[in-house]
């Protein structure tokens, strides 16, 4: 398992130790339902890397962040919600992030509107 952090909350539901609904997984993404969701689909795609968010993110993490979105992609084209849904990274507290743990959010199946509030 690379790099995980002891105590963070999405390490570990990552290692199993805290239950989540799992989606998907792959060698470097691991996906789970969102515990309040806010979309007919809510997931959380997030890297097997601990890191704290973009802003703390460095070029060496560029393919873990990709890889998160391509998940998401696959998710969203299994779920059949292709025509409209939203990858969202909330970057710190002001943008309502409350996990430090990087993770992109997938929304789907209902309308989104434009501007997100
Ligand atoms: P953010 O506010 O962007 O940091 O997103 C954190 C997300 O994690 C929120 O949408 C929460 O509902 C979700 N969340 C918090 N704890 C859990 C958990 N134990 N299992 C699944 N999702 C969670
Ligand atoms: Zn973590």
């Amino acid at each position: 398992m690379p790099d995980t952090n002891q105590d963070c909350l999405f390490c570990r539901i990552i290692r199993g130790e805290i239950p989540a609904k799992k989606v998907y997984e792959d060698e470097q993404v691991f996906a789970f339902e969102d515990i309040d969701p806010k979309a007919p689909t809510h997931v959380l795609v997030v890297p097997k890397k601990h890191f704290a968010g973009l802003k703390e993110a460095r070029a060496e993490d560029a393919e873990w962040i990709g890889r998160c979105h391509l998940a998401a992609a696959h998710i969203a084209r299994q779920r059949n919600i292709e025509n409209g849904y939203r990858t969202v990274l909330n970057v710190g507290p002001g943008a309502g992030q409350s996990v430090f743990h990087l993770h992109v959010h997938l929304l789907g199946g209902r309308a989104l509107g434009w501007p997100p509030g």
